[in-house]
């Protein structure tokens, strides 16, 4: 590829990560560059009556309007927005709207048998389409592009790990046209990407998107449909038919939580949720010649089976933008701009990139940032519904909410209308979990996990066998 010139600086020869932006809102690669689109709503001032009030317009809270409001055009749908929609975790993450359950597939078998389970997971496939036909018949332009996803193995355990894993996946009932291995030369007429490739699993059921289009662009959509939306507009208080902000008061039927990681800042809510932090870099736009000699499928998004796994993906751009590897918890001020920036993941992100795409190793790094996921205590999501309060509460997504959103949005509008249907039985629905330990536990917990999982990859690629510490910590981990 065309070689670009990258300054030295940091440990390994990386550059230091690239400053945060000056405008407050353009926390992302992706919602920097609908910057112009960004100026926030009107905020809520006075009293305000509606059928449903939604709080939090990340994806949980806009699918869940979306879809009440084209379900029922009569009702009187409200979201507030403590920012700007799209300002979470939405307009942050990876953009795989990706398959598999947000949660544990044993788990929730526990409660609700396999059935259930494999039910969930097609209900995921379908999640993925509905995305690709709500952006279409919206004109959301988002790059919503559907190519599948290929999972790397580029060690022996992370070979073992992917084998079980597709082996599990047909056992549970899905077929090789729902996912299959693949060896490393078959991969390759995929992306012909990292070096030392063992082999690879690929799924069709996998879109790429820029997730702060998809978010500012269903807002969009809300509103043509009719809900009022209004921004910089924290709720102080929410509970049955009200939802109280500083200026205003909105007195509803239905109110709905949709506040993810962000629940934990409020009274009695701490423990709630394991606020993680996810970190991402993006690169500079490559060039068409470096696309050509990656070989890389437009919309395919690929990530490896490290404890502390990757991801990556194409952007509509033409960048390549990297995340995951993990990032630690901090014990005060969990939620806070300063935690969407760190030296040691960005160089390890640094380090993935160049690993795994070497064709792409001297692009120049332009952004690197972060937002918090919302883990509970058991990894499983929840929608929940209480005719009797008129509560609501979509979210518990983990790092995988970009298609459950959608999902539990369905599911919302149903459970709202009184509806019996598909959606209303899902495994997750009603689910309960219990809190996270206190601290300082979680926070000693939390560190140990990460520094075991560091560990058992380093372990890994250095001996070719698997890491058995990773079991020390397996109480804290969804079960596979
Ligand atoms: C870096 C990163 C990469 C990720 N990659 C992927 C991926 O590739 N695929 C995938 O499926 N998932 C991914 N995820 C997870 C995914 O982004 C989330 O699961 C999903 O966005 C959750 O959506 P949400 O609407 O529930 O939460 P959020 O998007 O966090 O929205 C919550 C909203 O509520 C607002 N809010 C909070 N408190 C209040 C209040 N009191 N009053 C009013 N408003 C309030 C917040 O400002 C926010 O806008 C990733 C997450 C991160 C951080």
């Amino acid at each position: 590829m065309a070689r670009v010139e990258r300054p030295k600086g940091g440990p390994d020869g990386a550059t230091a990560p690239p400053p945060a932006p000056d405008n407050p809102w353009a926390r992302s690669l992706w919602l920097e560059g609908v910057v112009q689109d960004l100026t926030p709503r009107e905020r809520l001032s006075g009293d305000h009556t509606c059928d449903v009030a939604i709080v939090g317009a990340g994806f949980g809270g806009l699918w869940t309007a979306y879809y009440l409001k084209k379900a029922d055009p009569s009702l009187r749908v409200t979201v507030v927005e403590a920012e700007i929609a799209g300002f979470g975790a939405a307009g942050r993450n990876g953009g795989f709207v990706s398959a598999g359950i947000a949660g544990s597939a044993a788990r929730y078998a526990r409660r609700s048998g396999w059935d259930s389970v494999l039910r969930a997971e097609r209900e995921v496939h379908h999640g993925i389409d509905e995305i690709g036909r709500v952006v279409a018949l919206e004109g959301i332009d988002c790059g919503y592009n559907k190519a599948g996803a290929l999972t790397v193995a580029t060690t022996e355990p992370q070979l073992q790990r992917l084998r079980a894993r597709v082996e599990a996946k047909h056992r549970s009932g899905l077929g090789p046209e729902d996912i299959r291995l693949l060896t490393a030369d078959e991969s390759a007429d995929l992306v012909r990407g990292p070096e030392g490739l063992l082999g690879a699993s690929f799924t069709p059921h996998c879109a790429r998107v820029d997730p702060a289009r998809l978010a500012r662009g269903l807002a969009t959509a809300c509103e043509r449909l009719g809900v009022k939306i209004y921004e910089q507009s924290p709720a102080e208080h929410l509970g049955p038919n009200v939802v109280q902000c500083s200026d205003g008061r909105i007195s509803a039927d239905v109110v709905v939580r949709a506040t993810e990681s962000y629940t934990i800042r409020e009274r009695g809510q701490r423990r709630r949720f394991l606020p993680l932090y996810s970190l991402v870099i993006a690169t500079e736009p490559l060039p068409q010649q470096a696309w050509d000699e990656l070989g890389w499928r437009d919309g395919l998004g690929f990530a490896d089976l490290g404890h502390l796994y990757y991801y990556a993906q194409r952007s509509v751009d033409g960048r390549i933008v990297v995340g995951g590897r993990g990032a630690p918890y901090r014990l005060t001020r969990p939620i806070s701009p300063e935690n969407e920036q760190d030296a040691h993941v960005y160089e390890r992100l640094v380090q993935t990139l160049r690993a795994a795409i070497p064709a792409a190793a001297d692009a120049r790094i332009t952004h690197h940032w972060g937002g918090p996921l919302a883990v509970p205590r058991d990894w499983c999501m929840t929608t929940t519904f209480d005719r009797a309060t008129g509560l609501g509460f979509v979210g518990a997504f983990g790092g995988h909410g970009v298609t459950a959103a959608n999902i539990s949005g369905r599911t919302m509008r149903d459970l709202v209308l009184g509806r019996s249907t598909d959606l209303t039985s899902l495994p997750w629905v009603g689910h309960r979990t219990r809190n996270w330990e206190p601290e300082p536990l979680r926070f000693i917990a939390s560190r140990l996990i990460h520094k075991t999982l560091a560990s058992a990859d380093a372990y890994e690629e250095r001996t070719g066998k698997q890491a058995k510490r990773v079991r020390l910590v397996a109480p804290f981990l969804p079960p596979s």
